[in-house]
């Protein structure tokens, strides 16, 4: 009823009904679209008098012969019902739930699944004063919630008050408590100087949007191996043991697995002649990257890659881009791979492998991938293939741009 107006009252026509003060006559059985009729108009009463002393007669015979149906209709007992529900203030460090005053059991499991969710877009919140790019403070929320388990007792009681039939319950952020939390992972991935890999970018450079390659199509580096949905294996996942940000895309396949061109170009690099780093000088490289709190481009590009492929795929692949990728970890390299050689998309390059990791420099083929980019430049800098995408889009965006 609430929010309608109520509807005018109808005459109403009794079959062979007489009011009187002792006594009442009428047909047994009142038809069911005349109770409801009643039941309106008596609730309403909203009559003249006449009318209203109809009504009456019939309600008390309708009490009697056919209550209790008819008894809940004409008297039906005034229930307000309190739909439990939240309020946040704008930065999320303030919650009021409104409840029944009689709290139940369900209303309690509102409650905590409610100060769950709300401590997600907290951490986010924060998060996103700490770090300007957007789909980094994403992915540490993500590592964090995960660590969790999306348990994070970040909301402390304030009040509970009775306000007539509502029950209304105060909850506070603990600031200091999700600062605490936040802070280890901001150490190992958040600083803004550990982003970028190589420092020849410009201050205000914008990587390209997934609308700036939606028509980028290239093909599986691997055979048999798609896009991974893992995001530590994606780009702008933390690499910690570098201190820096991940720049493309990990496919996990058997060390000696044939590695394959994504798009045609023209080879520049190829290490024919590679030979894996002494484990003590790879240590050293790291930690001089731990203290700089970024990958140095030369550590990543003469060290970490390991035995690498290089095509130059010029300005045809993404236009207003020069763009090339990168095949890293190899464990060989098709003898014809040389620079300058014109590869076709698709073409067999080389084999995977794990040089450049730490277990190939201790003589182990363990934790064998291909690690895979694409690098674009523009005039204002050089981003990589997955940079600034939305990070809850990143995987199906490059499963669109690898779909052959
Ligand atoms: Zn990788």
């Amino acid at each position: 009823m609430i929010g309608c107006a109520p509807p005018p009252p109808q005459p109403i026509t009794l079959p062979n009904a007489v009011a009187s003060k002792d006594s009442v006559i009428v047909e047994p059985v009142v038809p069911q679209e005349i109770i409801s009729v009643i039941s309106d108009t008596v609730e309403i009463m909203n009559f003249d008098k006449d009318t209203l002393t109809i009504g009456e007669a019939v309600k008390s015979v309708i009490i009697e012969t056919v209550a209790p149906v008819a008894k809940e209709i004409i008297e039906p007992t005034i229930v307000i019902k309190i739909i439990p529900q939240l309020n946040t203030s704008n930065d999320g460090s303030q919650i009021t739930f409104i409840l029944p005053a009689e709290i139940s059991a369900e209303h309690l499991q509102f409650i905590d699944e409610s100060l769950n969710d709300i401590s997600e877009k907290a951490i986010q919140h924060i998060l996103n004063d700490s770090i300007q790019d957007d789909s980094l403070s994403h992915l540490i929320n993500h590592i964090i919630v995960k660590d969790y388990e999306s348990n994070i007792p970040s909301y402390e009681f304030v009040s509970a008050d009775i306000s007539g039939d509502s029950l209304i319950i105060q909850y506070e952020l603990n600031k200091p408590f999700i600062h605490q939390i936040i802070k280890p992972y901001l150490d190992a991935y958040g600083y803004p100087e550990q982003k970028s890999i190589v420092p020849l970018f410009t201050k205000d450079h914008q990587p390209p949007t997934f609308e700036t390659v939606a028509d980028l199509s290239l093909i599986l580096p691997c055979e048999g191996i798609s896009v991974p949905t893992q995001a530590l294996l994606l780009p702008n996942a933390p690499r910690s043991y570098r201190h820096g940000i991940h720049r493309g895309i990990d496919f996990y396949v058997n060390w000696g697995s044939p590695v394959r061109a994504a798009a045609g170009g023209t080879v520049v690099r190829a290490d024919h002649h590679y030979k894996e780093l002494p484990a003590e000088f790879r240590k050293k490289l790291l930690a001089e990257a731990k203290r700089l709190g970024h990958t140095p481009s030369d550590v990543f590009e003469h060290a970490l890659v390991g035995q690498a492929i290089y095509i130059d795929h010029g300005f045809d692949l993404v236009p207003g881009y020069r763009a090339y990728s990168i095949y890293a970890h190899l464990s060989h390299i098709n003898p014809e791979i040389m620079p300058g050689t014109v590869v076709n998309a698709g073409d067999l390059i080389g084999l995977s492998g794990n040089s450049g990791t730490e277990p190939s420099t201790l003589g182990t083929r363990k934790g064998a991938h291909l690690h895979w980019e694409l690098i674009l430049q523009d005039a204002g800098g050089e981003y990589y293939l997955g940079q600034g995408f939305n990070s809850k889009d990143l995987y199906s965006q490059l499963l669109k741009i690898f779909s052959e």
